[in-house]
């Protein structure tokens, strides 16, 4: 009946009755799973299946195409981290670009940066935003700051159209390549996303994990060496709710001033303005920032390699 078939599809599946288990061709041979309490969101966009549900131990959770996107438990993990590891790398960032993220929780955490004047967002699923917005109030606060347009669209399409050089720093916070994210992690994107920085900008690219995707990684390191000709460098943060429980980022620069994004010089967490209105930050520091850039040995043959 339809009705299974679209639980089936958001992936409360019969493997443990009760269960929301993670089950996809990017991790083949394993799922995560978390007991759910209940099913609060389910619904079809044009790109995505989106669920959100009660789950036991992690707070609500936010759901596309059945692959965990965000818990409100684990969320500050990797929203922080994919934020600040561009933001705090370069002096007086002004205008920032976001790519995906609807759910508001990098958004959020750029207006923490009291130079940034502009923050832009170009999000495909309005879904998304809507969902946040009434399920997950904490993440979505990023929306309430003046400084933020949103735009609904296809970030491909609209990075082909942003004059040269107009961003100090682009963070691109997208779903896997399996689905509308898919061209987020190739070549011409990326060819796009350096003409959009201004000389010495950063971009910080979602990039998968190194116990599952080293192949990936492969693929998007090499392509940032050719293209990006400042600093090329990975880094991660521990996920607990993300498949292998962890999740990396490409930091790249464009040819300019040198950024040493292995230590910060635009350190947030001695900036008490950053969280006088908003939680104060709960997983990033400037120890841990330098810290992410260490890799696991077998990482760090294959990513020096390329
Ligand atoms: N911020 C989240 C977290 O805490 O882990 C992670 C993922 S965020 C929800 C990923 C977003 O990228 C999704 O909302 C998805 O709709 C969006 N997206 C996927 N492909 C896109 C594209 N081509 N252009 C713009 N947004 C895209």
């Amino acid at each position: 009946d339809t009705n299974n078939t679209s639980k089936e599809a958001d992936g409360i599946s019969s493997v443990i009755p009760g269960w929301f288990s993670e089950i996809s061709p990017m991790w083949p041979g394993e799922a995560h799973s978390l007991k759910v309490e209940k099913v609060l969101f389910q619904g079809k966009s044009d790109y995505q299946n989106v669920m959100v549900f009660q789950s036991s131990t992690y707070g609500k959770v936010l759901v596309l195409d059945g692959v965990i996107q965000l818990t409100e438990r684990d969320e500050c993990a990797y929203q922080e981290m994919i934020t600040h590891l561009p933001l705090c790398s370069i002096p007086n960032p002004k205008k920032v670009l976001v790519i995906g993220g609807g759910d508001g929780g990098v958004l959020r955490e750029v207006s923490r940066h009291s130079s940034v004047e502009q923050i832009d967002i170009c999000e495909i699923d309005k879904m998304v935003v809507d969902v946040s917005k009434q399920y997950f109030p904490d993440v979505a606060v990023g929306y309430d700051d003046p400084r933020v347009k949103l735009h609904i669209g296809d970030g491909v399409a609209f990075l082909k159209a942003v004059p040269e050089g107009t961003y100090d720093a682009i963070i691109v916070d997208s779903s896997d390549p399996i689905g509308p994210a898919q061209e987020l992690f190739e070549k011409p994107f990326f060819e796009s996303v350096a003409k959009a920085l201004r000389p010495g900008g950063v971009v910080c690219t979602q990039a998968e994990s190194i116990w599952l995707h080293m192949h990936i990684i492969e693929d998007i390191v090499a392509n940032c060496r050719q293209i990006f000709k400042g600093s090329v460098n990975y880094a991660w943060t521990t996920v607990p709710t993300y498949p292998s429980g962890m999740i990396g980022f490409m930091l790249c620069s464009t040819e300019g001033p040198l950024v040493d994004f292995k230590h910060p010089v635009n350190p947030i967490d001695k900036d008490e303005s950053c969280c006088k209105s908003k939680r104060p930050l709960k997983f990033y520091n400037s120890e841990i920032h330098s810290a992410a850039f260490c890799l696991p040995s077998f990482a760090k043959k294959v990513i020096e390699s390329k």
